[in-house]
């Protein structure tokens, strides 16, 4: 088989999906690339705290995206996968349902908020509670903020998507009362993931500066504009944001291919499932390491640089040349605490915390700049020039890891 008849089926169009499709459109296969989704519409998922404040995210119509680089897009739900079969079942926005083959399949179908240890109501009076995993969601908080400005806001989930929510909303809409109820407080063991002293400290101080309310504990439900807490207490809301971390798509776990018990798919160095050789998988779907790194956490940062690590494996496959493996090492974390303030914590290869921390608008600045450059990796706009110089010890591994994502 050669040429359009080989087609290479991208499943979900978040960062690593279409990272991956603007790779391999820009390697010019003979090969047809199809990108699945069942949104029309992409967002800027790292911004949707700005979103839900009235503030901008970009918007990119997938069908136009696909077609801009000669690929196809179809709106759809996947409903299965065949990993031996080669063929995924798609239930359309029609209702209809259909079935499509695939010779390589790139699975990049993402994660959702974890809420499966929290029980909601679902009437239709209830104070709403919403995960902050989409626009959709994103436009119902602003909604709610705009008509209650003085509402009580419950965040659960004290990681860095709910301290971002919290910050944006508390500065954006001062007069609300934001609660930030968190099971875990921030690691500063000096391991993976967690931060320094100053930067604990500058993330506690701002939070208290913006007027947000701390609360350590668990919440187990939400009902009636309670959330009822482990301890017994109750935390009355008039809306509620989930970001209690993140579970991968369930759709891989299904279809048989080999997941960790996080249910994310284990691959190798070069992207590819452990189980089902034919089949990649990216983003925050996917379980990898590299030497550098370690294990690599879920995350844009690591979504993107899979998604063009992914793209390379897939022509390689195509070609029969050497199988690239995937690199990767961490540099920093960034957090938005507001529209004026923020976090930079520089970190080693391995994403443990480094003494170097950045603040205030310095850091802000720089998080906006991050932002931006994703969508220059997506492949929607040019690569944004760095707007503050990073230390001297930094340039080299910034430039260095340009290559991570190109
Ligand atoms: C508010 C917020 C702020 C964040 N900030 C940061 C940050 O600063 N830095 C960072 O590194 N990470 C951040 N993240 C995490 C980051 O957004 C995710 O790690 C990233 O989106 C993962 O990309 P992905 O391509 O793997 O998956 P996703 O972005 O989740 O994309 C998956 C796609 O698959 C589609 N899909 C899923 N299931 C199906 C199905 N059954 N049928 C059809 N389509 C399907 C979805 O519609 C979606 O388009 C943030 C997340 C949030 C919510």
């Amino acid at each position: 088989m050669s040429g359009r008849d080989r087609r290479i089926l991208i499943l979900g169009g978040g960062y690593a999906g279409l990272t991956a499709m603007s790779r391999l459109a820009r390697l010019g296969l003979d090969a047809e690339i199809v990108l699945v989704d069942q949104r029309s519409h992409w967002s800027e998922r790292i911004r949707l705290h700005e979103l839900a404040v009235g503030g901008k995210a970009r918007q990119i119509d997938l069908a136009d995206f696909a077609a801009s680089l000669s690929a196809r897009f179809v709106r759809a739900r996947i409903t299965a996968l065949s990993p031996s079969g080669r063929v995924v079942g798609l239930e359309t926005a029609g209702g209809g349902s259909t079935w499509l083959r695939f010779d390589h399949c790139i699975l990049a179908l993402g994660s959702s908020v974890d809420d499966r240890a929290v029980t909601a109501d679902a009437l239709p009076d209830a104070p709403p509670v919403v995960r902050l995993e989409s626009a959709t969601e994103a436009h119902l908080i602003h909604d709610v903020l705009v008509r209650r400005p003085t509402a009580k806001v419950l965040i659960v989930g004290g990681g860095l998507t709910g301290v971002e929510a919290a910050c944006e909303i508390a500065e954006a809409f001062p007069a609300t009362q934001v609660t930030l109820a968190s099971a875990s407080a921030w690691r500063q063991d000096g391991g993976p993931g967690s931060f320094s002293r100053v930067a604990v400290q500058h993330l506690a101080n701002t939070l208290q500066r913006l007027g947000v309310t701390s609360i350590a504990g668990r919440v187990l439900e939400c009902r009636k504009g309670v959330a009822r807490m482990a301890d017994g207490a109750g935390l009355p809301y008039d809306i509620c944001v989930w970001t209690t971390g993140f579970a991968p798509n369930e759709l891989a776990q299904a279809s048989g291919v080999a997941v960790t018990s996080h249910r994310q798919v284990v691959v190798d160095h070069t992207l590819r499932s452990v189980s089902h050789r034919h089949i990649l998988a990216v983003g925050d779907l996917a379980f990898t390491r590299t030497p550098a790194s370690g294990p690599c956490r879920m995350g844009c940062v690591t979504a993107l640089p899979m998604g063009a690590a992914a793209a390379r494996t897939v022509a390689a496959l195509l070609s029969g040349r050497e199988l690239p493996g995937f690199e990767f090492d961490y540099l920093f974390r960034c957090v938005s605490l507001g529209r004026a303030d923020g976090l930079i914590q520089f970190v080693d290869s391995r994403d443990r915390p480094r003494r170097l921390v950045w603040t205030g608008r310095k850091a802000a600045i720089w998080k906006d700049y991050i932002c931006r450059t994703t969508l220059a990796t997506i492949g929607v706009s040019a690569m944004p020039a760095p707007p503050v110089v990073p230390p001297l010890t930094m340039l080299l591994p910034l430039l260095r890891s340009r290559r991570q994502y190109a």
